[in-house]
């Protein structure tokens, strides 16, 4: 038989563990929002306002610039500007391109899941993070050996562990994976690099900007037909240059 103290002693036990439930649940309703979920929602509104209003209409696209966590592959100071439909300072003098033409670029390209693509120009590592949403064979190729680095570690903390990184000149292309469905330049040059051409799969399409270096290019989509590389262009777009061998420096 339980006394009247032993009643009043559980009884206020019982009170003090109601009340530190209550405490916990109030503080688990106000803490602020983790990071993650407020880069969520600026996400999906980049895709709305700046790919889907626009003419940007490709679902595998949409659905992959809505999961990657763009704000990951550029410094901790532009993480406030990072859905916003600008390029955005990376270090050694270059830039991750803007959303807009990311999503044009992939667009065209249209990556379908199988396919093994590569990428001349990996900079911060996003555009290859978006690839790797369509298809778990892309190779990237980084001219610069800190940003190759850096995009590599980038990926890897993402868990995009399929994307191979290599520190190189992209000119030649990657003969040991070649020949590829897809290839992107995401950096300009006069000319599209002949390795690359001869590395694509008939059928395949290449996409880069050509022209001027120093001022605009032409967004230029390439497609192997039946041995034949036939070009068109889509729009003026101004990217870093293609250094290297682009430039006539061959090592
Ligand atoms: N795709 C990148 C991203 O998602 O951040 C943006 C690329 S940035 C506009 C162009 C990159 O191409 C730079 O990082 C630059 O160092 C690289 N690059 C320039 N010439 C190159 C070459 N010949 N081979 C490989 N990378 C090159």
């Amino acid at each position: 038989m339980l006394d009247l103290w032993e009643y009043l002693r559980l009884g206020r036990m019982f009170f003090a563990v109601l009340l530190l439930g209550v405490a916990g649940m109030l503080a688990f309703c106000t803490t602020p929002k983790p990071d993650h979920d407020l880069f969520h929602e600026l996400r999906i509104q980049m895709v709305e306002r700046d790919l889907v209003t626009r003419d940007i209409t490709d679902v595998p696209t949409l659905r992959a610039m809505a999961v990657v966590p763009r704000h990951r592959f550029v410094p901790q100071q532009y993480w406030d500007a990072a859905y916003s439909d600008q390029p955005l300072p990376i270090g050694y003098g270059q830039t991750i391109s803007q959303p807009y033409v990311v999503a044009l670029m992939m667009q065209h390209l249209g990556v379908e899941h199988g396919e093994k693509v590569l990428e001349v120009g990996t900079g911060s590592g996003y555009q290859a993070a978006v690839l790797a949403e369509l298809t778990d064979q892309v190779y990237s190729i980084e001219i610069i050996e800190e940003l190759a680095n850096l995009s590599r570690s980038s990926l890897a903390s993402l868990g995009h562990t399929t994307v191979l990184v290599k520190y190189g000149d992209g000119y030649k292309g990657w003969d040991e994976f070649a020949p590829f469905d897809k290839i992107i330049v995401t950096a300009a040059a006069d000319h599209i690099p002949v390795p690359l051409i001869e590395q694509l799969k008939e059928g395949g399409r290449l996409i880069m900007p050509v022209g001027d270096t120093n001022r605009s290019q032409n967004l230029t989509l390439g497609e192997k037909i039946r041995g034949e590389f036939r070009i068109s262009q889509i729009s003026s777009v101004r990217f870093v240059p293609l250094t290297g061998e682009a430039e006539g420096q061959v090592k």
